[in-house]
């Protein structure tokens, strides 16, 4: 089992494990990033699955490091490796850089966001039996960048959406609800206002899902789906969002099954994948060994089921399971006095 001393990231350009098998670019990120990778790479490590780790920097440890949010080695590495582990990036808000995971999400094609956002038993919360899945377009609408000044005082955001983009992701759901057993989707929209963009994003969700007629379809306004989700979220099962609305929901439905520390995320392109957790840099909670490293470790399942390792991500689905389910050694966003250390060794205790 490997010691806590054993996992802190790497330095730069080292491998973490003998017997490479497959490089993977590990990103620590800024915040509680290499605090919450450094547990998920622990984890893996310990499942036994040999990964040559190539880390990487982005974000502000970019910039301290190369003074670039996205140095030419970190795009280097993920052309070549294809897959990512990631942790957050730190985006100022109204001003600085553009935000280098909606670059890197867009440069490498990575169009599908799914996050996973289920129940664990063991940890509080007021609904049980929650198992949603959310997927959302990852790569337009106003995430474009396309902003300017009209006149002082007067600005515009452009909202982008393609039929192309939206049917990709159409079909991303419907394929993953067939592989996956899952019996609806429903597109969230706001079409009733937008009718053109948000329209034509269900005229594309409605002719995809003609073709899945074994799934389920529906259709419901972002605003009315929020009220149901916070009074009844088992009433929905996938989620087919645009990247804003998808980037909201998703948040308020981590706050359903325990907060942003257990919700775990993966970006999936034709060519490759960055998995992450759906939380941010935590700034309130960095450097202080607090951090949650559920959403991280369940994020990187995610990359061994990827990279054809379904056995090992079960074994840690269930690892966390048990360690949730005791209760016993939990962070104190989960009401317990574990630290990220303590309950990364229960995990891979249990694993
Ligand atoms: P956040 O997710 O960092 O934090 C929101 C709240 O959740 C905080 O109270 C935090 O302590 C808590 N939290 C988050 N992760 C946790 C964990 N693993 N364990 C326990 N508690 C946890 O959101 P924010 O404060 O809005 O954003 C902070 C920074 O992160 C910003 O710069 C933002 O741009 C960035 N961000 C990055 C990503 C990403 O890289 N994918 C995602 C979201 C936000």
């Amino acid at each position: 089992m490997p010691r806590l001393k054993d996992f802190k990231v790497p330095p730069d350009g080292a491998k973490w494990s003998a017997g490479v098998v497959r490089a993977v670019t590990l990103i620590p990120g800024d915040g509680v990033g290499p605090e919450v990778i450094g547990a998920a790479v622990a984890v893996v490590d310990a499942t036994g699955v040999r990964i040559d780790w190539q880390h990487q920097f982005a974000g502000a440890a970019g910039i301290k490091r190369y003074g670039s949010p996205a140095p030419d080695q970190l795009l280097e590495s993920l052309r070549a490796t294809g897959v990512a582990l990631k942790g957050p990036l730190e985006t100022q808000v109204g001003e600085g850089y553009r935000s280098i995971n909606v670059y890197l999400r867009r440069e490498l094609n990575l169009y599908a966001n799914l996050r996973p956002t289920q129940s664990f038993s063991g940890v509080t919360t007021r609904f049980k039996n929650v198992d949603l899945v959310i997927v959302r377009e990852n790569t337009e609408d106003l995430y474009s960048g396309i902003e300017h000044q009209v006149a002082p005082g007067v600005v515009e955001s452009v909202k982008v959406i393609t039929a192309r983009a939206s049917r990709r992701i159409a079909r991303f759901a419907f394929e993953y609800a067939r592989k996956n057993q899952r019996k609806s989707v429903t597109a969230i929209h706001k079409a009733n206002i937008m009718k053109l963009s948000d329209g034509l994003f269900l005229k594309c969700a409605r002719a995809v899902a003609k073709e899945y007629p074994d799934i389920a379809y529906n259709e419901q306004i972002v605003d009315a789906a929020c009220m149901r989700l916070v009074v009844d979220p088992t009433a929905f099962d996938m989620l087919l969002l645009e990247n804003l609305y998808g980037d909201i929901v998703s948040d308020l439905c981590a706050g359903l099954v325990g907060g942003l520390g257990v919700v775990p995320g993966a970006n999936y392109g034709d060519r490759g994948a960055i998995f992450e957790a759906v939380h941010g840099t935590a700034p309130d909670i960095a450097g202080k060994n607090l951090a949650n490293p559920t959403a991280a470790i369940l994020s990187a399942a995610m990359m061994l089921d990827y990279l054809g390792h379904p056995r090992e991500a079960g074994r840690v689905r269930g690892a966390i399971k048990t360690v949730l389910k005791s209760g016993k050694t939990v962070t104190r966003d989960l009401g317990g006095k574990a630290t990220t250390a303590d309950m990364t060794r229960a995990i891979i205790h249990a694993l």
